[in-house]
């Protein structure tokens, strides 16, 4: 076990232990010296999960905190689920299973009211929802952002954030305001997938070097992560389960020992009310 004397928190990577590497992904992390992660929900497609009702993504989730609960006898700190539905779902629902995008908006906000009741349980921490990050149709489009900001309604009632797959982007104000609208907080919002910067949400950066040295120069909230797949279709499709860790030591060795605090310890506090250090039992 390497030692980097602070929590490591991986905000956004799947675990599939039945087709992919599952915990060995997490003892991979935990070896690095990572000590906490939050465990999203895969597509459920890619779990041969067709929904018709919002009860069908029980078992998509099911998976998820299954999969948690033997991470959390891995880590020296914790793992948590973020349960949501995938904006591609969309697409799938529409082009091949006939949907219009009214009935594919009404299933899929029937998926958040499920994951939801997780959260309500206290059995997650956090939703998942967004739009497509390619193009669509307008009417996909519009029915998209019905989904989003439904998740923001639902997340403002829970009072838990809601992590978000988007387009690229530097500046998603509008989206944070549609939040704010509903009483759910900008900074509750997180964009996955993100940059260095970005305007409206809390960003969860990419742990990629130049992505990273950027978040770190802003002094502004942020996250990291890997969005690792988990998929073994997939290899290197994305970062490893290794590389928060690893990203963590090289900003440490470049002094920016403030930046790691800010991803670490005080965002994770600010977002979902998280304390990572609390929760570190080494
Ligand atoms: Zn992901």
């Amino acid at each position: 076990m390497e030692e980097l004397g602070t929590p490591v928190l991986d905000n956004h990577l799947h675990l599939d232990p039945e087709h992919g590497r599952g915990l060995d992904a997490v003892r991979d992390f935990a070896r690095l010296g990572g000590t906490h992660l939050l465990v999203v929900n895969k597509p459920s497609w890619l779990l041969g999960v067709e929904p018709e009702s919002g009860a069908d993504f029980r078992p998509v989730f099911e998976t998820t905190r299954e999969v948690v609960r033997e991470a959390n006898e891995i880590l020296p700190g914790r793992a948590w689920p973020v349960l949501g539905v995938h904006p591609g779902l969309v697409s799938r629902l529409v082009d091949d299973r006939g949907y219009s995008p009214a009935e594919a908006r009404e299933l899929m906000c029937a998926g958040l009211d499920c994951a939801a009741e997780y959260v309500r349980a206290g059995d997650a921490l956090a939703l998942k929802s967004g739009r497509p990050h390619y193009d669509v149709t307008e009417a996909v489009w519009d029915a998209s952002n019905d989904v989003m900001r439904h998740a923001f309604e639902l997340g403002a009632d829970l009072d838990c954030a809601v992590q978000l797959h988007t387009e690229a982007a530097e500046d998603l104000t509008e989206v944070a305001e549609w939040a704010e609208e509903r009483g759910l907080p900008a900074h509750r919002v997180v964009k996955h997938y993100a940059g260095g910067t970005l305007a409206g949400p809390t960003p969860s950066v990419m742990s990629e070097k130049d992505r990273l040295r950027t978040a770190a120069d802003a002094d502004e909230p942020f996250l990291m992560e890997t969005d690792f797949v988990d998929d073994p279709d997939r290899p290197g499709a994305v970062l490893g389960p290794k590389t928060v860790p690893r990203r963590v030591r090289w900003l440490l060795d470049q002094g920016c020992d403030e930046a790691v605090e800010r991803a670490h310890v005080e965002t994770p506090a600010r977002v979902y009310d998280i304390d990572t250090r609390e929760t570190l039992s080494r």
